[in-house]
């Protein structure tokens, strides 16, 4: 009879004004949004320092259909945004 108990507790809120040190918060830091570039398994979540591209700019580095584009936008894995990076810096940035 008491297996009902421990079988759907996930849902239940504890007030976190309880006073006690019990709860320890459990910091998952599991990625949602896939990164957008094709041959890429990373995650493009903020919390893991992924970031968003424009699709020209995306073009630029990987070439047309070489990444997913999301609302117009390109997700891209903390990795993949510093290849982006290191490819930009060289032929934009040196303009004197
Ligand atoms: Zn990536």
């Amino acid at each position: 009879m008491s297996r009902r108990t421990d079988r759907v507790q996930r849902k239940v809120r504890i007030p976190s004004n309880l006073g006690k040190k019990k709860a320890k918060k459990k910091v998952e830091k599991v990625g949602e949004i896939p990164c957008g570039i094709s041959n890429c398994k990373d995650f493009s979540d903020k919390h893991m320092g992924g970031r968003s591209l424009s699709q020209e700019n995306a073009i630029d580095t990987w070439g047309e259909g070489g990444f997913t584009v999301r609302k117009n936008r390109v997700r891209v894995c903390k990795a993949c945004y510093k290849i982006w990076k290191k490819d930009n810096k060289d032929d934009n940035n040196s303009h004197y």
